[in-house]
């Protein structure tokens, strides 16, 4: 499964970028699988990954997207975490994505 260079949410379109030994721009102490930057809009996600979990890492920053810059849900962080990987299971199950970019 390919992760793509970029996706749009909403009006936004956010560059992926995959990283070695991703930690959080906030704190270097903290290592991520995933993380946000709306500033530059762009999404980082671990490299090493197995597809599973970097489609839910890519999901759960979608959703971070969502909550915060569109809907404005309040979501938890947990709740985040539960649909990212609940959404990437659904996805893949059920053959719902592409196997490679068009
Ligand atoms: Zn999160």
């Amino acid at each position: 499964m390919l992760i793509p260079e970029s996706v749009k949410v909403g009006p936004y379109e956010y560059r992926v970028v995959i990283v070695d030994d991703l930690h959080s721009s906030t704190d270097r102490n903290v290592a991520l699988f995933g993380e946000i930057l709306y500033k530059p809009q762009e999404i980082r996600i671990r490299a090493g990954m197995g597809d599973g979990h970097r489609l839910s890492t890519l999901l759960h920053e979608v959703i971070h997207a969502l909550d915060d810059e569109m809907y404005v849900i309040g979501l938890s962080e947990k709740q985040i975490k539960c649909l990212g990987v609940g959404l990437a299971a659904f996805l893949l199950d059920n053959g719902l994505l592409r196997e490679e970019a068009e």
